[in-house]
């Protein structure tokens, strides 16, 4: 039987973090992930805003950790290489009535900790984003807030921790969970292992993870979000993250400037009990662009070039809230579920959290020898003609351009490949390196890509997948 300290259930945003949390620390550390990748459940389709923490309701878990999460970014993003800008967000108020609840919301997020949070006129916010509409009549501006990749924040956090000694182990759907004299017995369709604590960090499956321990006491269900990309070529750059003054249920239809240079609008909001539905109507993704379009006019529908979706898992009995706790009735099992938005700006602060709660009962012992920082892939679009010159003598494999739209070379590709937590699916190399993000959504690089998979890994065409089990491209080996 294998013998570890601790089990993570699920490599989502959270998850990772969690791993690298406990990787600072003398621990044997497991994470366990059902999917062909990391980053692959809720944290690869979503906003990428690394919100200030303003509309959190006060005494929330969500008020603590927002504001902590997004303050921790700027840091955590230099040492793990990582995208991330502080674009602030502005939340655009059109009517009197509307300035109103941004009162409200200004009072709210100062009570929270939110620092530089203030109510801008329309001269201000028109200096802040000349793209908003000039009906706009002021905004609530908080300069803290960032922007990310949420996937590529998953897979540094990987990767420092398994360079500290964690293991990863993919496609391990977890199936049981027995509790034993010193711990719990955690079995996956291959492997059982002991361990003394579990971390269900399982997203949308975190009461069915619950359940497999015996916990009744959770159910989530599902708030189904459509987001769309807006190709680089528009003619203009949002400075900042602009949103409606919010509803009832999510922050509202945002229009978001994503690290690689695009616009991301995002996102709708409804009520589902479908743990998979991945699916958007035409009315929701006009419903999308039509609000977007209010805040920004210049936004034209046929610089479209995706529409997705993604599930913000929310807990039932939490009161809209982040359900970050021990069990009540099994010890050693520890829950951080129900993470809906924000939860990737939250997400570092979340895991320190959770990884407090066993420390308060354990006096968990630190590493001496733990290393913070993580190398990233270098982004040959991003080099000056002379440092992609030496590159390309250095390594040749940089020379040679795979994806044009977003210029990503082999080299990069290799490097997504074989690196810790590497590639091994279209996608996967897609999330690591924007191969196939471009205007022509990989029509031009796919079969370049697949080339690769079948010579690096040794795949077989017909077994190379787009995503997970199932999404092979081929029917038959060419
Ligand atoms: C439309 C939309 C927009 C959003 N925008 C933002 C935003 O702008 N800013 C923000 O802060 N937040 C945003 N969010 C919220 C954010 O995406 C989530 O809070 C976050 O991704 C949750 O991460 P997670 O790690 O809890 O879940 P996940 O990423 O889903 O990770 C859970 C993992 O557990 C694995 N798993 C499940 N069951 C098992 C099992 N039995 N065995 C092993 N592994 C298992 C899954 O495969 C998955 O990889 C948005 C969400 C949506 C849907």
């Amino acid at each position: 039987m294998n013998q570890v300290d601790v089990i993570v259930i699920g490599g989502g945003i959270v998850g990772t973090n969690v791993l690298r949390v406990l990787s600072q620390y003398q621990l044997k550390t497991l994470l366990l992930e059902k999917n062909t990748d990391i980053a692959s459940g809720v944290t690869k389709g979503n906003g990428g805003v690394v919100h200030s923490g303003y509309d959190a309701k006060h005494g929330t878990l969500k008020a603590k950790l927002n504001p902590l999460g997004a303050s921790m970014y700027p840091e955590l993003a230099k040492q793990l290489e990582f995208s991330y800008e502080n674009k602030g967000t502005l939340t655009v108020a059109f009517t009197e009535e509307e300035l109103e609840t941004l009162k409200q919301l200004l009072a709210n997020g100062l009570a929270n900790n939110v620092p530089g949070l203030r109510i801008v006129d329309q001269a201000e916010m028109r200096s802040i984003e000349p793209q908003v509409n000039p009906e706009a009549i002021g905004a609530l501006y908080a300069p803290s807030a960032g922007i990310t990749d949420p996937y590529e924040v998953a897979y540094a956090c990987a990767e420092n921790a398994i360079n500290n000694g964690a293991e990863v182990k993919l496609n391990q759907s977890v199936t049981g969970i027995e509790k034993t004299d010193s711990g719990y017995k955690v079995s996956t369709q291959d492997n059982t292992y002991e361990t003394r604590w579990v971390i269900n960090c399982a997203g949308v499956y975190g009461d069915e993870i619950a359940k497999l321990a015996g916990s009744e006491n959770y159910e989530i269900v599902e708030r189904h979000g459509t987001l769309m990309i807006i190709e680089k070529a528009v003619g203009f750059e949002l400075n900042a993250t602009l949103f409606p003054v919010p509803g009832q249920a999510t922050k509202g239809m945002a229009a978001i400037p994503a690290c690689a240079g695009n616009i991301i609008l995002g996102s709708t909001a409804t009520m589902m009990e479908d743990k998979e539905a991945t699916r958007f109507t035409k009315d929701e993704a006009s419903e999308l662009f039509d609000s977007a379009s209010h805040l920004v006019p210049n936004l034209k529908r046929e610089n479209i070039i995706r529409i997705f979706t993604g599930l913000r898992p929310v807990e039932t009995h939490s009161n809209n809230d982040f359900v970050i706790e021990e069990d009540k009735e099994h010890e050693g099992l520890y829950h951080a579920i129900g993470i809906q938005s924000p939860g990737i700006a939250a997400a570092p602060a979340i895991a320190e959290y959770v990884v407090s709660l066993i420390n308060e009962k354990h006096e968990l012992i630190k590493k001496s020898d733990y290393n913070p920082l993580r190398k990233g892939l270098i982004d040959f679009s991003e080099l000056s003609v002379t440092e992609k010159q030496q590159l390309v003598e250095d390594n040749p494999a940089y020379g040679h351009v795979i994806c044009r739209c977003e210029i990503v070379t082999e080299g990069e590709i290799l490097d997504a490949i074989h690196r810790p937590i590497g590639a091994t699916t279209i996608d996967g190399i897609k999330r690591r390196t924007r191969a196939g993000m471009g205007r022509c959504q990989g029509g031009f690089c796919q079969p370049k890509i697949m080339e690769i998979l079948h010579r690096e890994l040794g795949i077989e065409f017909k077994d190379i997948l787009l995503e997970d089990v199932g999404s092979n491209v081929l029917l038959e080996d060419k």
